[in-house]
């Protein structure tokens, strides 16, 4: 049994180990009952490198300042025992800045940083690379383009080639409806949302490129076959996977239906494409009692960045199920899909490293990583949100994309079952549930692409 000392306030479910087991003695029961044994000290606020009061909910309080301290490290310079980190140089600036952003930092003091450290990472035939002379990559495009709306302004915006973009993704679309990563690499679902978010958020033509090889197959549009192809990645367990017949991870989960969401309203585009029970099914089997995080896989430990990748999944789960909301007044008929006070006791107590940073898990170093998708997923739990019948883009496509709204969840959500444990001061920024930025910095950079057609995209 659990040996931490407890608190008043915290319910027996996070204090005691489950109350079922697996009887089976494997290494990965033992890893799993190793993790417990860690996270219960931690769940409990009573492991010495855990500082200052806990709340009146027994959970520690958001180390805000020294997490805003090594995000503005994890800027500097590097040892030279990082340089593999230099193939995911827009990462780095995405991750930092996206946290900081949740932070609530202005990032408009990284503009020109931003700017001059981008820049040669694009590449003249469109896209960007993960650093210095190298290919460009769906995952290095998605982590440029968004730290660009982040830091916002007319320099950042105006650097994106986007009729060389439109070109580059056009050599990424696949005969089965697909899209690659890179030019000959993999085909998997991070390619569909990386695109869709680029393609969305830049205004770029849904045509193919004349050139685009996927037209020989009959394929017009980016969107031709993705629907489908999206579909065929849900498995047996109900979640979903990478590619077609591999197997389902919470992060490809997030790619395939914020793609979805992209791609249409939810409760169209996710029902058409997925066996919503199963999938919900699974997506519940992830969060672990006691720890209250998730884990990727079935059978895999908690990890506090499927506080995201799995996390994130819930908002656009319950917008299929509830619909489009008025945006003055949105009435959720589905509530508690997850346990947001289990996910709240996971990364406040679990993932806050002493010195700063959020981490996978109680025995692991922090990174910008975990940080940024630690502080994501405390977000999401900290707002409802809903798409509605009100789009900040009037005309053109993919209108439903940007018409997201939010407000701070609130204990009247539902007193009884899932209240906030956190305290109002630890309340992060509210991100898009889509591109995983602030509403407005992704707003901004779609009406603004919007205001600037590009010239002879469809000829
Ligand atoms: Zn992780």
């Amino acid at each position: 049994m659990a040996s931490a000392s407890s608190h008043a306030a915290i319910p027996a479910v996070f204090q005691e180990l489950p109350v079922i087991r697996d009887t089976l003695i494997t290494e990965t029961t033992e890893l799993q009952t190793e993790t417990v044994s860690k996270c219960l000290i931690f769940l409990a606020g009573s492991h010495s490198s855990q500082k200052g009061p806990l709340n009146r909910h027994g959970v520690p309080a958001l180390m805000r300042d020294e997490h805003i301290g090594y995000l503005y490290d994890s800027l500097e310079d590097y040892p030279p025992g990082f340089v593999a980190m230099d193939a995911s140089r827009p990462w780095m600036i995405y991750w930092a800045l996206a946290a900081l952003s949740l932070l609530g930092e202005d990032l408009s003091r990284h503009r020109d940083r931003a700017i001059s450290t981008i820049i040669p990472m694009q590449n003249p035939t469109g896209g960007f690379g993960g650093g210095h002379g190298q290919i460009s990559h769906c995952a290095s495009s998605y982590a440029a383009v968004l730290s660009l709306a982040m830091v916002g302004g007319e320099e950042a915006l105006n650097l994106i080639d986007r009729q060389a973009m439109w070109k580059w993704l056009g050599t990424l679309k696949q005969p089965d409806g697909g899209i690659t990563v890179f030019e000959g690499g993999e085909e998997d679902v991070r390619g569909a949302y990386c695109a869709m978010v680029i393609i969305s958020l830049l205004n770029l033509p849904l045509t193919l490129p004349p050139e685009a090889k996927a037209r020989e197959y009959g394929l017009e549009t980016f969107t031709d076959g993705l629907l489908e192809y999206l579909s065929r990645c849900q498995t047996f367990e109900g979640g979903i996977s990478g590619s077609p017949g591999s197997e389902a991870h919470g992060a490809y989960a997030f790619c395939a239906l914020a793609c979805l969401c992209i791609l249409g309203e939810p409760e169209v585009t996710i029902p058409k494409c997925m066996d919503v029970q199963l999938l919900l099914s699974w997506l519940s089997a992830r969060q672990y009692a006691p720890e209250g995080g998730f884990a990727g896989r079935t059978n895999k430990l908690v990890d506090g960045c499927y506080s995201h990748w799995v996390g994130s999944c819930w908002p656009l789960i319950q917008s299929a199920l509830d619909g489009t909301q008025d945006a003055a007044s949105p009435q959720s008929a589905v509530r508690n899909l997850y346990s947001r006070e289990g996910l709240t006791r996971y990364i406040l107590g679990c993932c806050q490293s002493k010195n700063g940073g959020l981490r996978d898990k109680p025995g692991k170093h922090p990174d910008s990583y975990h940080t940024c998708y630690t502080l994501t997923g405390l977000s999401s739990v900290q707002h409802y949100h809903y798409h509605t019948n009100s789009s900040a883009v009037l005309d053109g496509q993919f209108s439903s994309a940007f018409s997201w709204k939010y407000r701070p969840a609130r204990d009247s959500d539902d007193k009884i079952s899932d209240i906030n444990v956190f305290d109002e001061k630890d309340r992060l920024k509210a991100f898009h549930p889509l591109y995983v930025i602030p509403h407005e910095a992704a707003e901004s950079m779609r009406i603004w692409c919007a205001q600037k057609p590009l010239g002879n995209a469809r000829e």
